[in-house]
C-alpha cells in the first residue's frame, strides 16, 4: 500500500522529495512541473520482486501508466521487464534498453505494422484479446517464417469493482476472450500455424481497492489453464496476472504489496499443488509509478466569492486528466507548510483550460491564506498523469525532473510553442 506522503514531506515547513524541497525544484523549472522521486519508484518494484522470490516470474511494467525513457531505463536496470499496448510503447522500452524477451503486448487493437515490428524484435509474448487478432498474427508470423509466442487474454467475468472506466474483466467489456471461447480455439490451436499457444493473462481492471475480485481472477485462470493442458499437445509455460493492484489517494486501504503477493504465492506458488510449474508474469502500473509524482503548479489568481474561493491554477486538464476522466480525487496542499494554517474555506482548485470539469478539487476544505504566487502540489500524479497529458488549449506540456537524493535531473523538457505546431501546413 503507498500513500500520497511516503514520500513528498513536509521538512521545516517546505514540502520535500528525498533531500529537496519542491520550491527549489520550481524556483529552477518554472511551473507547472511534474516532479517524480527515484527511490518512489524503485521501492514498489524491490517489494513486488522480494513478495515473488521462489517463484519462476517477470515483473512487466505497464508502460502505458508512466512512459519516460528516463525512467523505464531505471525500473529495468532493477530488473523489471515492459508491458506495452502500442507500437510507440515498443519504441520507447526498445530505447531505454529492455531486452525484449522481457516484453510482453497487450491492447484489443494491435495493428499488423504493430505486430510485425514486435515479430522482428522477438518480444516474449503477445496477449491475444480476439480470435481475428489471433488469425492476424499467425499469418504474419507465417509468412515471416516464425512462431509467435501468444498467451491468450482471458475475460474471466468478475467485477472489479472500480470505476467503470478502469474496469475490464467484465462480459460486457471490450477485453479479452471468453473462457468458451478459448477452449474452442485451444481444441483448434493446429489450424493457426504461425502461433505458439504459451500462455493465458488476466486483468481484470485498474486501481483494485480489494484483493477478492483478483483472487476470483486467479482462481478461475488456473481452473482455466488446468482444462487447457488437458487439451493442448504440451502444457502451458506461464500464466501473466495483469496488473490493477491500487494505491491510496487519499484515506482509502488499498492491499498491501505483501498480502497481493502471497495471494499470488497461494493460487500458484510451490504450494499450490498446480500439476505444471508456471512462470508467473504481472504487469503493475500504478502500484510502482502512481505515488512517485506531484504535480507542482502555481496559483494565477484567487476569486473569492463568499464562502467559498476558487484557486485558480496554471495547470490544466491537459496536464493531469484523470480529475476531468474519472472525477478522481488527488491530495492538493501548498508547498509552505505554514500557509495550510489558519481557517480553512470550500475551495476548488481551477485550472485555466475552459471546461468545467478542468477542476482538481472541488469544495476542498483550504487555509484562506492560500492565494496568488504561491505554489500547490497535486500529490499521486505518477501514474497516468504526465502519460495522458496532451496539448487542448494549445498548451505545452510541462517538464519533467526526478529526484534522486540531493539532486534532480531533467528528464523532459518543457514543449515549446514551435514543438505543437509541428506538422501543420498553412
Ligand atoms: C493498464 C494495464 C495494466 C496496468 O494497470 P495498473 O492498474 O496501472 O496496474 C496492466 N495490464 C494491462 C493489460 C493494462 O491494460
Amino acid at each position: 500500500m503507498s500513500s500520497p506522503f511516503d514520500y513528498f514531506k513536509y521538512k521545516e515547513n517546505n514540502l520535500s522529495v528525498e533531500g529537496l524541497s519542491l520550491e527549489e525544484i520550481a524556483n529552477q523549472t518554472g511551473t507547472p512541473v511534474y516532479v517524480y522521486s527515484k527511490e518512489a519508484f524503485l521501492k514498489p518494484l524491490k517489494k513486488l520482486q522480494k513478495g515473488l522470490k521462489g517463484l519462476d516470474h517477470l515483473i512487466c511494467f505497464a508502460v502505458k501508466a508512466y512512459s519516460n525513457i528516463a525512467v523505464l531505463k531505471l525500473l529495468n536496470q532493477a530488473g523489471a521487464g515492459m508491458d506495452l499496448v502500442s507500437g510507440g510503447e515498443l519504441l520507447r522500452a526498445l530505447k531505454a534498453g529492455v531486452d525484449p524477451k522481457a516484453i510482453v503486448f497487450s491492447g484489443v487493437g494491435k495493428t499488423a505494422g504493430e505486430i510485425i515490428e514486435a515479430l522482428e524484435q522477438g518480444i516474449f509474448s503477445f496477449n491475444v484479446e480476439s480470435v481475428a487478432e489471433l488469425a492476424m498474427i499467425s499469418a504474419i508470423a507465417e509468412h515471416a517464417g516464425k512462431k509467435a509466442p501468444v498467451a491468450l487474454r482471458f475475460n474471466p467475468d468478475v467485477d472489479a469493482k472500480t470505476h467503470p472506466y478502469i474496469s475490464t474483466g467484465l462480459k460486457k467489456n471490450k477485453f479479452g476472450i471468453q473462457k468458451a471461447e478459448i477452449l474452442r480455439l485451444a481444441r483448434n490451436i493446429g489450424s493457426f500455424g504461425g502461433i505458439e499457444l504459451k500462455g493465458i493473462s488476466i486483468h481484470i481492471g485498474s486501481q483494485l481497492l480489494s484483493l477478492s475480485p483478483l483472487d476470483d481472477a486467479f482462481v478461475k485462470t488456473r481452473n482455466l489453464v488446468e482444462e487447457l493442458n488437458a487439451i493442448l499437445p504440451q502444457p502451458l509455460a506461464f500464466v501473466d496476472l495483469g496488473g490493477g493492484l491500487g494505491i491510496n489517494y487519499s484515506r482509502e486501504k488499498a492491499p498491501t504489496i505483501k498480502r497481493y503477493t502471497d495471494l499470488i504465492q497461494r493460487r500458484f506458488g510451490p504450494k499450490s499443488k498446480m500439476k505444471h510449474p508456471l512462470k508467473i508474469l504481472i504487469e503493475p502500473g500504478r502500484t510502482i509509478a502512481g505515488n512517485a509524482g506531484v504535480l507542482l503548479t502555481e496559483v494565477i489568481y484567487k476569486k473569492d466569492r463568499g464562502k467559498k474561493q476558487f484557486l485558480i491554477v496554471d495547470a490544466g486538464m491537459n496536464d493531469l486528466l484523470r480529475p476531468a476522466l474519472y472525477g478522481s480525487y488527488h491530495e492538493i496542499v501548498p508547498a509552505d507548510q505554514s500557509l495550510s494554517r489558519g481557517p480553512k474555506k470550500s475551495t476548488d482548485v481551477v485550472g485555466p483550460v475552459c471546461e468545467s470539469s478542468d477542476c482538481f478539487a472541488s469544495d476542498r476544505a483550504l487555509s484562506g491564506k492560500i492565494g496568488s504566487g504561491d505554489l500547490l502540489a497535486i500529490l499521486s500524479a505518477g501514474a497516468y498523469g504526465f502519460s495522458m497529458a496532451n496539448n487542448y488549449n494549445t498548451r505545452p506540456r510541462p517538464p519533467e525532473v526526478l529526484v534522486s537524493g540531493d539532486r534532480f535531473e531533467i528528464i523532459r523538457d518543457r514543449e515549446q510553442y514551435d514543438d505543437l505546431f509541428r506538422g501543420e501546413h498553412y
